[in-house]
């Protein structure tokens, strides 16, 4: 299934870019070509946001229930396309066919339903003494999204600005556009007024930039890497835009003295390994008490060597390649630098894995132990398949290191009962804590503390984020 795409999607119409530039989608299972699209540039840009200047006049003036029933016009039509959605995401960044389908396509599905309830219900007026405060839409909003989870974080972006009542402009990652055609396409089929929506495909020095720089863009949304991230800033700043940043993630596992070890090792092995270690908010610090560290490495040795590295499309596997060739290299370099600070490979490792086609962007699920707290790989954000074993020594040591991360978005703890885990997870400086294993929640805020970003999506709090404050100052009588 290949993304072959001639044209942007702006004004409400599909139009040709102004330049001449494509991108080359390449599969990372087999290296094999998996289609192209426009490299658009600033002019696609400037045309992409005036219509969504334009658009925004009348767009922001619908009441929030038609809104709601917009986002349920686009998720039908999506939900009706979830074959083609699950199948174009596997292709484009290798995530197992049965987790696209269930997550990569279920989840942003989730969140438009929820989002078309949480507007319709939501009081955009209050009173407060003699004023009544409005929340009106921000404006134009620039939406930038990574390759992880591609349809996910474009809902999240365009589902609830749409629905606080914003135009949109979306830059998807030019590894994984696909999803966002499809988007595009649904956008027509329902007929959801001109401008609302634009799609401008291309890279992010150019098209990202350009929309972060541009003085008719209101908001940029953005989610990727903190590199990235400061960048967007720099540049939203001249024109003093909001910005909302979801960047990268180290977040920890911690399994204290009193939990049942046979259940949370290999949970923290799950959420560590999910979607290939590509998930911001993965667990890939795995904290053990140094009493039992020995029987930590041998389940977390055995839950990661079973594993099934394989083909994407194969509905047994587990993990499939990365989204990516470069990612592919950015990973095993980590594990190699790690072995070279003196971690211990415990499982996996950086050698070629077997059974897979050597043509593909591969890499073992991996375990590391003896990894110091200044080793690399304990500190950077990897996003791949790797997962680093540290010792503790009582509970407020493994708060310490914990919390001693530059990123703060999420983080889990396993304790003897939910009292003892919460104690803990309240003192993380994260945005999210998973207690005993409790599951994600797309309704909670999703967002960072630190380095880990600025700003939250999901549930209400991922529309309001879209949302001004206006007090109107009436006579008291
Ligand atoms: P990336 O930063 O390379 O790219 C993300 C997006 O930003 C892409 O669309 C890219 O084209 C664009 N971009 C790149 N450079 C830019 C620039 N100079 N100006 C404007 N736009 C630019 O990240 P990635 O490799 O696609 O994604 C992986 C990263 O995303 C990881 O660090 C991961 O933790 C993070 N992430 C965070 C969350 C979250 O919610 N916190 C969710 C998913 C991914």
């Amino acid at each position: 299934m290949e993304t072959v795409r001639e044209a942007l999607y702006i004004d409400g119409r599909w139009a040709p870019p102004s330049g001449d530039g494509h991108i080359d989608l390449i599969s990372p299972a087999d290296g094999a070509w998996a289609g192209r699209v426009p490299a658009g540039c600033e002019a696609d840009v400037d045309r992409a946001v005036a219509a969504a200047s334009r658009a925004f006049e009348d767009w922001s003036r619908t009441s929030p229930a038609e809104r709601s029933e917009w986002l349920s016009r686009i998720r039908a039509g999506l939900k009706q396309r979830g074959e083609t959605l699950a199948h174009t995401i596997t292709r484009e960044m290798g995530a197992p066919i049965e987790f696209s389908r269930r997550v990569q396509v279920g989840s942003p599905l989730g969140l438009l339903s929820s989002f078309a309830r949480l507007v319709a219900a939501f009081d955009f007026e209050s009173r407060v003494g003699h004023s009544r405060v409005l929340r009106e839409p921000v404006g134009v909003v620039a939406a930038i999204t990574p390759w992880n989870y591609p349809l996910r974080q474009v809902i999240a972006k365009v589902g609830a600005a749409l629905a606080a009542g914003c135009t949109v402009v979306l830059k998807p990652s030019e590894l994984t556009p696909g999803d966002a055609f499809l988007l595009a396409d649904v956008v027509e089929e329902v007929g959801l007024p001109a401008g609302v929506f634009n799609l401008v495909t291309g890279t992010g020095p150019v098209v990202g930039e350009a929309m972060a720089r541009h003085p008719g863009v209101d908001m940029v949304s953005f989610t990727g890497s903190t590199r990235a991230g400061r960048r967007v800033s720099e540049l939203a700043a001249a024109t003093v835009k909001r910005v909302s940043l979801e960047l990268g993630g180290k977040s920890a596992g911690i399994v204290l003295d009193g939990a049942d070890f046979d259940r949370a090792v290999p949970a923290v092995v799950q959420a560590c390994m999910l979607n290939g270690g590509q998930t911001c908010s993965a667990l890939t610090r795995l904290l053990v008490p140094s009493s039992r560290y020995a029987l930590a490495a041998d389940l977390a040795a055995s839950a990661v060597r079973s594993l099934r590295l394989g083909d994407p499309m194969d509905a047994q596997t587990d993990v499939g390649p990365m989204a990516s060739h470069g990612q592919q290299s950015r990973v095993l370099d980590y594990i190699r630098r790690g072995r070279e600070a003196g971690a211990k490979v415990l499982a996996g490792g950086d050698g070629p894995p077997a059974g897979v086609d050597p043509a593909g962007a591969f890499v073992l699920p991996t375990l590391m132990g003896e990894v110091a707290q200044d080793n690399v790989i304990a500190r950077e954000e990897i996003f791949g398949p790797v997962l680093v074993l540290i010792p503790f020594h009582d509970e407020a040591d493994a708060i310490r290191i914990a919390n001693d991360s530059p990123y703060g978005l999420s983080g889990g703890v396993w304790a003897a009962d939910d009292p003892a885990a919460e104690r803990v997870a309240r003192r993380l400086r994260t945005g999210q804590v998973a207690i005993n294993g409790g599951l994600f929640n797309i309704e909670a805020p999703f967002g960072g503390y630190k380095q880990s970003g600025n700003g939250r999506e999901q549930g209400l709090p991922g529309i309001e984020e879209f949302l001004e404050y206006k007090a109107l100052q009436f006579r008291q009588t």
